[in-house]
């Protein structure tokens, strides 16, 4: 073959030989060039193709070096997602009622590090979720409150095309040192729904953390009711009342307006969204699963369980999972 090769040099003439020579040279000039423009977006078509997938493996490089270094807490993650494609897209136009956005909002109740709820569904390791927020921080996640996913249904603000709301529910004291550090260390957002009645009793949140927290920027609370009732069994006044006194007493609690509101148990009826409208509220989450949220179910929106799932693991269920068949 070599040999082959060889002869077949020797055979070509010298202006052959130059004209072979320049062209090699030539096709060199091209590839570097090639090279050196591929951050500057100068190539189409097919060149462009190799390069986008060139650059779509180096994507997937860091995706992969971000899941094996999340255990470092120092992670920068401001210069991280700098460059970040994470645009905001349009917002809604709330007379196209139906029109749907992407707005997961994840349910939590306890967060502790060992597990005393006697429902074991409802509570989640500390270590699990801070390796949650690690990961959806390393994702470049942007985290919003209940109220901006009701504010961009109103057409009042955009989305994030990463955008994640974190709720939990009840009030419990623990949250207070379990998850509220965690959400000031990585500065994440999150939707307190808690239980009016219940505010400074053992057990539950006092008005003095709530407030603390309220100023940090970090945390919305939200109405959990007055009494926690299944309003789907209270007589309409008391339904009223557990919907809009709730929602005043918290207000002069926090010296804030209160936007949102969960149902207890994940309970309701039409009647008890009409009173969450009439009484103020932007929104109101229910438990229904799912990450698809429209104006016309501003007062039933949905939410979703992520148990223990952290990592890539969790990132293949928040995007590519279709939540309308999820279980809750
Ligand atoms: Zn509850």
């Amino acid at each position: 073959m070599k040999r082959s090769v060889n002869s077949a040099i020797k055979k070509l003439t010298k202006d052959k030989k130059i004209i072979i020579s320049v062209l090699a040279i030539g096709l060199v000039i091209i590839f570097v060039f090639c090279l050196d423009s591929s951050g500057n977006n100068r190539i189409n078509g097919q060149q462009g193709n190799v390069l986008g997938a060139f650059e779509n493996t180096v994507m997937r490089l860091e995706h992969q070096s971000n899941a094996t270094v999340i255990s470092n807490t120092n992670i920068d993650y401001k210069a991280l997602c700098a460059t970040s494609s994470n645009i905001s897209v349009g917002a809604v136009s709330s007379s196209a009622e139906v029109t749907q956005i992407k707005a997961p909002i994840l349910m939590y109740h306890y967060v502790e590090d060992a597990n005393t709820s006697s429902l074991p569904y409802l509570f989640i390791n500390t270590y699990y979720f801070e390796a949650q927020l690690k990961t959806l921080k390393s994702h470049c996640y942007q985290t919003m409150f209940v109220r901006d996913v009701a504010e961009v249904l109103y057409d009042k603000k955009s989305l994030p095309v990463k955008n994640i709301t974190l709720t939990f529910d009840d009030g419990y004291a623990d949250w207070y040192y379990n998850v509220f550090p965690l959400l000031k260390k990585y500065q994440v957002k999150a939707t307190m729904f808690v239980i009016v009645n219940n505010i400074g009793t053992p057990g539950y949140l006092t008005k003095e953390q709530m407030i603390e927290m309220a100023n940090s920027g970090l945390i919305e609370f939200g109405s959990h009711t007055l009494s926690h009732q299944n309003l789907k069994k209270v007589t309409d006044n008391v339904a009223k009342d557990e919907i809009s006194k709730s929602k005043k007493q918290l207000e002069s609690i926090l010296g804030r307006p209160v936007y949102s509101l969960a149902y207890p148990y994940g309970f309701f009826t039409k009647r008890d969204e009409i009173l969450c409208q009439k009484a103020g509220y932007l929104s109101c989450v229910s438990t229904y699963p799912g990450d698809q949220q429209s104006f016309k179910s501003r007062y039933s929106l949905y939410r979703l369980r992520p148990y223990t799932r952290i990592d890539e693991d969790f990132i293949n269920w928040l995007e590519n999972e279709d939540h309308s068949k999820t279980i809750n």
